[in-house]
């Protein structure tokens, strides 16, 4: 093995520099964990503030590296998107999501909607919605438990296919939420033409949030058009006490973040979180 090693690092050493080197052994690695069952789900609780409840998760990808430990989806998914992983990848994610709920449900643990991020690459091929369907028949789920996060880029272009994907989204129960928002290329025609569900404010917007702030001129009006298309309203990121009450006050009641807990395993999340019975 260290002689292929060596081997290699003469073939990619003549026309990469350290770092093309460095991404290149993870995402020959990353090609291997997807195999080896080295990626794990983490979760998120999402919280309406008004009732105290759980109202749901996002799922978050973590690899479980066999020497580098655990590495944060940062590291990986530019690495993943770059290579065409991220297929894979999202497959895997949605299938460990809804064989979770499944799991769940012959426990007897009441259910909530869990979260899933989709590259745009993946939500712009044409068998998106078909894949999706499939995973929901073969495990017996309403899609109303499967949300899916997905950027402003992927609803940038391509209107009339990308029209029809979120009809046969929507027509499976499924809820859409735009992830990031505010960050990508927002235009206020895909908000009109493709009745979405929700939005994510940006945690970036989400910092800092007090009175006189740029950011709070921001997440009030986006609150604001958001309500008037009807749609649902997330806030990330949320820190502090002083978020929270600000938020509050604009009415915006559905949360997630450190404020009321971290991304963990699980195990953890079903001790912490869920109602057994
Ligand atoms: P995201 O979808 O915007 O996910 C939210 C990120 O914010 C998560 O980082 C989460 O841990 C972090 N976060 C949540 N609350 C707080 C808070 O109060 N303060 C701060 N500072 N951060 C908070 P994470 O897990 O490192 O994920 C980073 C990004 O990687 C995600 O951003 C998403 O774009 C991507 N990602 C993660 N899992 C997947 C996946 O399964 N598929 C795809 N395509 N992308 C994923
Ligand atoms: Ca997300
Ligand atoms: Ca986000
Ligand atoms: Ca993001």
């Amino acid at each position: 093995a260290k002689e292929q090693g060596r081997n290699m690092y003469q073939i990619y050493s003549r026309s990469m520099d350290k770092r093309d080197y460095h991404s290149f052994l993870l995402e020959r690695d990353l090609r291997k964990a997807l195999l080896k069952d080295e990626l794990v789900v983490h979760l998120q609780p999402r919280v309406n503030t008004k009732t105290g409840r759980i109202v749901g998760a996002e799922a978050l990808v973590r690899w479980m590296h066999p020497q580098l430990g655990l590495i944060a989806p940062c590291e990986f998914i530019p690495l993943a998107e770059e290579s065409g992983l991220i297929i894979p990848l999202g497959k895997w994610m949605k299938r460990k999501v809804c064989e979770l709920l499944d799991n769940w449900r012959n426990r007897g643990i009441p259910l909530i909607p869990i979260g899933v991020n989709i590259s745009s690459q993946r939500f712009l091929q044409k068998d998106f919605s078909k894949e999706v369907r499939s995973l929901l028949e073969e495990y017996q789920l309403d899609g109303k438990w499967l949300e899916l996060e997905i950027t402003e880029n992927s609803i940038m272009k391509n209107e009339e296919y990308i029209l029809e994907t979120l009809r046969e989204l929507k027509a499976l129960g499924i809820k859409i939420y735009i992830d990031d928002f505010g960050t990508g290329y927002s235009s206020f025609h895909y908000l009109k033409t493709f009745k979405l569900d929700g939005i994510k404010i940006d945690q970036s917007f989400v910092q800092n949030l007090s009175c006189q702030s740029e950011n709070a001129e921001i997440t009030i009006a986006m609150i604001k058009m958001a309500k008037h298309l009807k749609m649902d309203v997330i806030a990330e990121g949320v820190e502090t006490e002083e978020e929270l009450a600000f938020l509050l006050e604009q009415n915006c009641f559905h949360v997630q973040g450190y404020l009321f807990g971290k991304p963990c395993a699980i195990d953890e999340f079903e001790k912490c979180y869920l109602t057994t019975v």
